[in-house]
């Protein structure tokens, strides 16, 4: 299903490449540098269990859009943008389900200068996103476990394509921002917190880690769909614990 919706077409200007979104959020400031403008695509391959995007999984839902629509909606930020060294962050769901279309919104935002940033799981085939890349100043990467069981357990599939991803990202020297959600009883460990250091430890693209609390803020959208919530009760770590968490994945990044 997922395939049948990677829009594979160009797009022209009778015709041009559409894109399904979830939402808009116009004053992010936490998914990449400065202000940006965030674009919350459609349809996800991963099933996280603390998704707080649930209702972004579906690639049917959400509304169709052009890239003009977007660039026009993104107009009245640009200055607010610019001033402050912030640019567009296209996030999901699973942005790369989409990347003919969001090459075409990335190209058309570096043809006016606009910092551009993929946030993504990393659940990506290397060749349906290479020219995407291309257009991309940063990526902000999901490190969701190292341990493939356990990644296989929290989000539904195995993380070696996620790796090779990652590794590709290193070779071609591809600035990136690693995400890791601490969960407390999942991702703590110190077995988990090892296997992730390692692993980052092999790449040298790393410009900054952040190690992202636990929530369950997004518990209410399962609930609105009537379905289980298997983290219900987890709570979130404390910020002793994310700070040991962050020691030891910042003491590997590659200087
Ligand atoms: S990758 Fe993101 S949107 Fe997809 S299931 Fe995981 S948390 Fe949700």
């Amino acid at each position: 299903m997922m395939q049948e919706y990677q829009q594979e077409r160009g797009g022209n200007m009778s015709n041009p490449v559409k894109g399904r979104i979830h939402s808009i959020e116009t004053f992010g400031t936490v998914d990449g540098p400065g202000i940006r403008f965030i674009v919350f695509m459609q349809g996800c391959p991963l099933r996280c269990l603390y998704c707080h995007n649930r209702d972004t999984w579906d690639p049917k839902g959400g509304r169709e859009v052009t890239v003009d629509e977007i660039m026009e909606e993104m107009q009245d930020y640009i200055e607010f943008i610019r001033a402050s060294g912030g640019g567009i962050t296209v996030t999901g769901g699973e942005p790369t389900l989409q990347s003919t279309f969001v090459t075409e919104l990335f190209k058309r935002c570096k043809e006016i200068n606009i910092h551009t940033a993929l946030d993504t799981s990393g659940f990506a085939d290397i060749k349906k996103v290479e020219e995407l890349l291309r257009y991309t100043d940063l990526v902000l990467l999901d490190i969701k476990h190292a341990v493939n069981e356990k990644h296989k357990f929290l989000t539904g599939v195995g993380n070696d394509k996620i790796r090779a991803f990652a590794l590709y990202l290193s070779e071609i020297n591809k600035p990136v921002w690693i995400r890791y959600v601490l969960i407390p009883g999942y991702t703590d460990g110190d077995d988990d917190l090892a296997a992730a250091a390692s692993f980052i430890a092999e790449l040298k693209n790393v410009e900054r880690i952040d190690v992202l609390p636990y929530h369950s803020m997004g518990e209410y959208k399962w609930e609105k769909l009537g379905e289980k919530y298997v983290l219900h009760g987890v709570q979130s770590p404390t910020s002793e614990q994310v700070k040991k968490a962050r020691e030891i994945l910042e003491g590997r990044i590659a200087k």
